[in-house]
Protein backbone atom coordinates (compact mmCIF):
# COMPACT_ATOMS: atom_id res chain seq x y z
CA UNK A 1 0.00 0.00 0.00
CA UNK A 2 2.87 2.02 0.25
CA UNK A 3 2.41 3.54 -3.32
CA UNK A 4 -0.64 3.97 -3.30
CA UNK A 5 -0.44 5.91 -0.08
CA UNK A 6 2.41 8.05 -2.00
CA UNK A 7 -0.07 8.43 -4.92
CA UNK A 8 -3.12 9.74 -2.59
CA UNK A 9 -1.11 11.70 -1.12
CA UNK A 10 0.30 13.21 -3.90
CA UNK A 11 -3.44 13.66 -6.03
CA UNK A 12 -4.59 16.03 -2.72
CA UNK A 13 -1.77 18.05 -3.16
CA UNK A 14 -2.56 18.34 -6.66
CA UNK A 15 -5.79 19.17 -6.08
CA UNK A 16 -4.69 22.56 -4.23
CA UNK A 17 -4.95 20.50 -0.15
CA UNK A 18 -1.88 22.38 1.30
CA UNK A 19 -1.71 19.69 3.78
CA UNK A 20 -2.44 16.06 3.85
CA UNK A 21 -1.76 13.23 6.05
CA UNK A 22 -3.27 9.46 6.69
CA UNK A 23 -3.38 7.65 9.89
CA UNK A 24 -4.88 4.34 11.34
CA UNK A 25 -8.56 4.56 12.46
CA UNK A 26 -8.43 3.80 15.99
CA UNK A 27 -10.79 5.67 18.61
CA UNK A 28 -10.05 8.56 19.91
CA UNK A 29 -9.71 7.92 23.13
CA UNK A 30 -8.75 10.62 25.21
CA UNK A 31 -10.13 12.94 23.16
CA UNK A 32 -13.24 11.65 23.42
CA UNK A 33 -12.87 11.99 27.38
CA UNK A 34 -12.11 15.63 26.67
CA UNK A 35 -15.11 16.32 24.87
CA UNK A 36 -17.73 14.67 27.32
CA UNK A 37 -15.82 16.89 30.05
CA UNK A 38 -16.67 19.72 27.76
CA UNK A 39 -20.14 18.84 27.36
CA UNK A 40 -20.61 17.85 31.41
CA UNK A 41 -19.21 21.54 31.58
CA UNK A 42 -21.96 22.72 29.64
CA UNK A 43 -19.46 24.79 27.42
CA UNK A 44 -21.41 24.01 23.77
CA UNK A 45 -24.00 26.41 25.11
CA UNK A 46 -26.76 25.62 22.43
CA UNK A 47 -25.31 23.52 20.01
CA UNK A 48 -27.45 20.65 21.50
CA UNK A 49 -26.12 18.76 18.16
CA UNK A 50 -23.07 18.17 19.87
CA UNK A 51 -24.33 16.35 22.31
CA UNK A 52 -25.75 13.38 20.15
CA UNK A 53 -23.88 9.99 19.86
CA UNK A 54 -20.54 11.87 21.04
CA UNK A 55 -19.37 8.22 21.36
CA UNK A 56 -19.38 8.26 17.30
CA UNK A 57 -17.20 11.24 17.19
CA UNK A 58 -14.20 9.48 18.81
CA UNK A 59 -14.92 5.99 17.52
CA UNK A 60 -14.58 6.25 12.99
CA UNK A 61 -15.91 2.30 12.95
CA UNK A 62 -19.32 3.46 14.69
CA UNK A 63 -19.62 6.28 12.08
CA UNK A 64 -18.43 4.23 9.58
CA UNK A 65 -18.54 0.24 9.41
CA UNK A 66 -15.35 -1.11 8.60
CA UNK A 67 -13.28 2.14 8.96
CA UNK A 68 -9.78 1.54 9.20
CA UNK A 69 -7.94 4.75 7.47
CA UNK A 70 -8.47 8.33 7.89
CA UNK A 71 -7.32 10.95 5.30
CA UNK A 72 -7.06 14.16 6.65
CA UNK A 73 -6.68 17.34 4.73
CA UNK A 74 -6.16 21.18 5.25
CA UNK A 75 -6.81 23.47 2.35
CA UNK A 76 -5.22 27.19 3.56
CA UNK A 77 -8.16 29.91 3.42
CA UNK A 78 -5.95 33.29 4.03
CA UNK A 79 -6.97 36.04 1.60
CA UNK A 80 -4.69 39.39 2.59
CA UNK A 81 -7.77 42.25 2.71
CA UNK A 82 -8.93 44.68 5.59
CA UNK A 83 -11.66 44.93 7.21
CA UNK A 84 -13.55 48.58 7.02
CA UNK A 85 -12.51 50.92 9.28
CA UNK A 86 -15.97 52.10 9.22
CA UNK A 87 -18.15 52.58 12.33
CA UNK A 88 -21.38 51.87 10.75
CA UNK A 89 -20.18 48.65 9.24
CA UNK A 90 -19.36 45.01 10.69
CA UNK A 91 -16.79 42.60 10.99
CA UNK A 92 -17.15 39.29 8.82
CA UNK A 93 -15.17 36.26 10.32
CA UNK A 94 -12.41 35.69 7.69
CA UNK A 95 -13.51 31.94 7.28
CA UNK A 96 -16.58 33.03 5.72
CA UNK A 97 -15.24 36.04 3.01
CA UNK A 98 -15.36 33.64 0.49
CA UNK A 99 -18.05 30.73 -0.93
CA UNK A 100 -19.12 28.04 1.39
CA UNK A 101 -15.93 25.85 2.88
CA UNK A 102 -18.34 22.98 3.20
CA UNK A 103 -18.81 23.44 -0.77
CA UNK A 104 -15.29 23.84 -1.78
CA UNK A 105 -13.72 20.70 0.04
CA UNK A 106 -16.27 18.55 -0.38
CA UNK A 107 -16.24 19.10 -4.36
CA UNK A 108 -12.58 18.56 -3.74
CA UNK A 109 -12.66 15.49 -1.69
CA UNK A 110 -14.64 13.73 -3.97
CA UNK A 111 -12.14 14.42 -6.36
CA UNK A 112 -9.71 12.76 -4.51
CA UNK A 113 -11.81 10.06 -4.02
CA UNK A 114 -12.52 9.24 -7.21
CA UNK A 115 -9.37 8.89 -7.45
CA UNK A 116 -8.95 6.07 -4.59
CA UNK A 117 -11.60 4.41 -6.43
CA UNK A 118 -9.84 3.89 -9.66
CA UNK A 119 -7.13 2.79 -7.83
CA UNK A 120 -8.74 0.31 -4.93
CA UNK A 121 -11.71 -0.51 -7.03
CA UNK A 122 -14.71 -1.38 -3.98
CA UNK A 123 -13.36 0.82 -1.41
CA UNK A 124 -15.70 2.00 0.87
CA UNK A 125 -15.62 5.79 1.89
CA UNK A 126 -17.57 8.76 3.81
CA UNK A 127 -16.17 12.30 2.78
CA UNK A 128 -16.48 14.45 6.22
CA UNK A 129 -16.41 18.13 5.99
CA UNK A 130 -17.94 19.69 9.34
CA UNK A 131 -21.25 17.92 8.50
CA UNK A 132 -20.39 14.39 9.51
CA UNK A 133 -19.96 14.00 13.92
CA UNK A 134 -16.19 13.92 13.25
CA UNK A 135 -13.50 15.77 15.25
CA UNK A 136 -11.95 16.85 12.46
CA UNK A 137 -9.07 18.82 14.34
CA UNK A 138 -8.63 15.75 16.83
CA UNK A 139 -8.05 13.56 13.60
CA UNK A 140 -6.17 16.82 11.64
CA UNK A 141 -3.76 16.32 15.15
CA UNK A 142 -3.22 12.69 14.91
CA UNK A 143 -2.31 12.77 10.82
CA UNK A 144 0.22 15.65 11.62
CA UNK A 145 -0.82 18.55 10.00
CA UNK A 146 -0.14 20.64 13.08
CA UNK A 147 -1.32 21.17 17.10
CA UNK A 148 -4.23 22.16 18.80
CA UNK A 149 -3.41 25.71 19.93
CA UNK A 150 -4.64 27.50 23.58
CA UNK A 151 -7.69 28.69 21.62
CA UNK A 152 -8.46 25.35 20.28
CA UNK A 153 -7.84 25.73 16.70
CA UNK A 154 -5.51 24.05 14.59
CA UNK A 155 -2.50 25.54 13.71
CA UNK A 156 0.07 24.58 11.37
CA UNK A 157 4.03 25.85 10.84
CA UNK A 158 4.01 27.06 7.53
CA UNK A 159 0.28 28.34 6.94
CA UNK A 160 -0.48 29.26 10.81
CA UNK A 161 -4.24 28.93 11.61
CA UNK A 162 -6.15 29.42 8.78
CA UNK A 163 -6.97 26.54 7.29
CA UNK A 164 -9.95 24.12 7.01
CA UNK A 165 -9.65 20.61 7.80
CA UNK A 166 -11.87 17.91 5.56
CA UNK A 167 -11.59 14.14 5.89
CA UNK A 168 -12.17 10.73 4.02
CA UNK A 169 -12.58 7.42 6.40
CA UNK A 170 -11.87 4.71 3.93
CA UNK A 171 -12.35 0.78 4.74
CA UNK A 172 -8.75 0.18 4.26
CA UNK A 173 -5.31 -0.37 5.28
CA UNK A 174 -2.68 2.17 4.41
CA UNK A 175 0.45 3.69 5.12
CA UNK A 176 0.28 5.73 8.35
CA UNK A 177 1.77 8.92 9.12
CA UNK A 178 3.38 9.02 13.27
CA UNK A 179 4.99 11.93 13.04
CA UNK A 180 2.78 14.53 15.31
CA UNK A 181 3.47 18.06 15.42
CA UNK A 182 4.64 18.81 19.18
CA UNK A 183 2.72 21.60 20.38
CA UNK A 184 4.33 24.80 19.94
CA UNK A 185 2.67 27.23 21.89
CA UNK A 186 5.09 27.24 24.66
CA UNK A 187 4.11 29.61 27.32
CA UNK A 188 2.85 32.15 24.82
CA UNK A 189 -0.68 33.32 26.41
CA UNK A 190 -1.92 35.93 23.58
CA UNK A 191 -5.11 34.40 22.78
CA UNK A 192 -6.19 34.08 26.26
CA UNK A 193 -5.16 37.69 27.34
CA UNK A 194 -6.60 38.93 23.83
CA UNK A 195 -10.45 37.82 24.37
CA UNK A 196 -12.52 40.40 25.11
CA UNK A 197 -14.84 38.16 27.28
CA UNK A 198 -12.48 35.46 28.75
CA UNK A 199 -13.73 33.01 26.66
CA UNK A 200 -10.61 30.89 26.26
CA UNK A 201 -11.52 29.91 30.22
CA UNK A 202 -7.80 27.68 30.47
CA UNK A 203 -5.64 26.81 27.69
CA UNK A 204 -7.37 24.96 25.17
CA UNK A 205 -10.62 25.18 27.08
CA UNK A 206 -13.07 27.63 25.28
CA UNK A 207 -16.69 28.34 26.75
CA UNK A 208 -18.81 28.56 23.49
CA UNK A 209 -21.45 30.69 26.18
CA UNK A 210 -18.76 33.40 25.91
CA UNK A 211 -17.48 33.49 22.78
CA UNK A 212 -18.28 36.14 20.41
CA UNK A 213 -17.97 33.77 17.13
CA UNK A 214 -20.57 31.43 18.64
CA UNK A 215 -23.07 34.00 19.99
CA UNK A 216 -22.88 35.54 16.64
CA UNK A 217 -23.28 32.68 15.04
CA UNK A 218 -24.62 29.81 16.53
CA UNK A 219 -27.08 31.49 19.30
CA UNK A 220 -30.43 31.58 18.47
CA UNK A 221 -31.52 33.38 21.47
CA UNK A 222 -33.10 36.98 20.69
CA UNK A 223 -30.59 39.22 22.06
CA UNK A 224 -26.82 38.76 22.70
CA UNK A 225 -25.94 38.47 25.92
CA UNK A 226 -25.06 41.72 27.67
CA UNK A 227 -21.15 40.78 28.26
CA UNK A 228 -20.82 39.76 24.30
CA UNK A 229 -23.09 43.05 23.59
CA UNK A 230 -20.54 45.15 24.93
CA UNK A 231 -17.55 43.47 23.86
CA UNK A 232 -18.41 42.93 20.08
CA UNK A 233 -14.92 45.04 19.04
CA UNK A 234 -17.23 45.87 16.19
CA UNK A 235 -17.75 41.86 14.87
CA UNK A 236 -20.64 41.32 12.97
CA UNK A 237 -20.70 37.29 12.21
CA UNK A 238 -17.77 35.69 13.98
CA UNK A 239 -14.67 37.19 15.55
CA UNK A 240 -10.96 36.18 14.86
CA UNK A 241 -9.59 38.22 17.63
CA UNK A 242 -7.93 35.36 18.87
CA UNK A 243 -6.03 33.95 15.65
CA UNK A 244 -5.38 37.34 14.60
CA UNK A 245 -3.06 37.83 18.06
CA UNK A 246 -1.41 34.71 17.54
CA UNK A 247 2.13 34.57 16.93
CA UNK A 248 1.34 31.38 14.52
CA UNK A 249 -0.39 33.72 12.09
CA UNK A 250 3.12 35.43 10.90
CA UNK A 251 3.11 32.40 8.54
CA UNK A 252 0.02 33.34 6.69
CA UNK A 253 -0.29 32.92 3.49
CA UNK A 254 -2.20 33.78 0.55
CA UNK A 255 -4.44 30.73 -0.86
CA UNK A 256 -4.25 29.48 -4.00
CA UNK A 257 -8.38 28.77 -4.14
CA UNK A 258 -10.32 31.93 -5.81
CA UNK A 259 -13.30 30.96 -4.09
CA UNK A 260 -11.68 32.18 -0.86
CA UNK A 261 -11.57 35.64 -1.80
CA UNK A 262 -14.06 37.89 -0.44
CA UNK A 263 -17.22 37.68 -2.11
CA UNK A 264 -18.44 41.04 -3.55
CA UNK A 265 -15.17 42.29 -2.02
CA UNK A 266 -16.93 42.20 1.20
CA UNK A 267 -14.77 41.48 4.90
CA UNK A 268 -17.49 44.24 6.22
CA UNK A 269 -21.36 44.41 5.84
CA UNK A 270 -22.89 47.75 6.35
CA UNK A 271 -25.11 48.08 9.31
CA UNK A 272 -27.96 49.66 7.90
CA UNK A 273 -28.40 47.60 4.94
CA UNK A 274 -28.38 44.77 7.03
CA UNK A 275 -30.97 46.54 9.14
CA UNK A 276 -33.67 46.73 6.08
CA UNK A 277 -32.38 43.90 4.04
CA UNK A 278 -35.36 41.95 3.31
CA UNK A 279 -35.87 37.38 3.11
CA UNK A 280 -35.78 37.77 -0.22
CA UNK A 281 -32.44 40.38 -1.09
CA UNK A 282 -30.85 37.87 2.26
CA UNK A 283 -31.39 34.59 0.00
CA UNK A 284 -29.85 36.06 -2.75
CA UNK A 285 -26.87 37.87 -1.38
CA UNK A 286 -26.03 35.02 0.64
CA UNK A 287 -26.45 31.96 -1.40
CA UNK A 288 -23.49 29.59 -1.27
CA UNK A 289 -22.25 31.23 1.78
CA UNK A 290 -21.19 30.31 4.80
CA UNK A 291 -23.15 33.18 6.39
CA UNK A 292 -26.63 31.84 5.38
CA UNK A 293 -25.53 29.55 8.62
CA UNK A 294 -26.77 32.58 10.89
CA UNK A 295 -30.03 33.45 9.08
CA UNK A 296 -31.21 36.87 8.53
CA UNK A 297 -32.66 37.12 12.24
CA UNK A 298 -29.64 36.68 13.42
CA UNK A 299 -27.66 39.33 11.04
CA UNK A 300 -30.28 41.11 11.84
CA UNK A 301 -29.60 40.43 16.10
CA UNK A 302 -26.04 40.89 15.59
CA UNK A 303 -26.18 44.55 13.79
CA UNK A 304 -28.32 46.04 15.91
CA UNK A 305 -26.24 45.27 19.00
CA UNK A 306 -23.48 46.76 17.51
CA UNK A 307 -25.24 49.74 16.30
CA UNK A 308 -26.61 49.93 19.99
CA UNK A 309 -22.96 49.79 21.18
CA UNK A 310 -20.86 51.46 18.36
CA UNK A 311 -19.34 53.87 20.95
CA UNK A 312 -17.82 50.96 22.86
CA UNK A 313 -16.33 48.83 19.47
S1 LIG B 1 -1.90 32.94 20.63
FE1 LIG B 1 -0.20 31.85 21.66
S2 LIG B 1 -1.22 30.48 23.12
FE2 LIG B 1 -2.79 31.14 21.67
S3 LIG B 1 -2.83 29.55 20.12
FE3 LIG B 1 -1.39 31.11 19.37
S4 LIG B 1 0.65 30.45 20.11
FE4 LIG B 1 -0.91 29.26 21.24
Amino acid sequence: MHLVTDEIKETALSLGFDKVGIVRAEALTEEGERLQDWLRRGFHGEMAWLEREPEKRAEPALLMPGAKSVIVTALNYFTDHPHSPSQTTGKISRYAWGDDYHDVLREKLEKLLSFIRGVIPGVAAKICVDTAPLMDKAWAVRAGLGWLGKHSNMITQELGSWVFIGSIILDVELEYNNAVVEDHCGTCTACLDACPTNAIVEPYVVDSRKCISYATIESRDETLPGPIASNLNGWMYGCDICQDVCPWNRFEKPTREARFEPRRGETSLDLGCIAEMTHEQYVERFRRSAMKRTKLAGLKRNASALADHDDLN
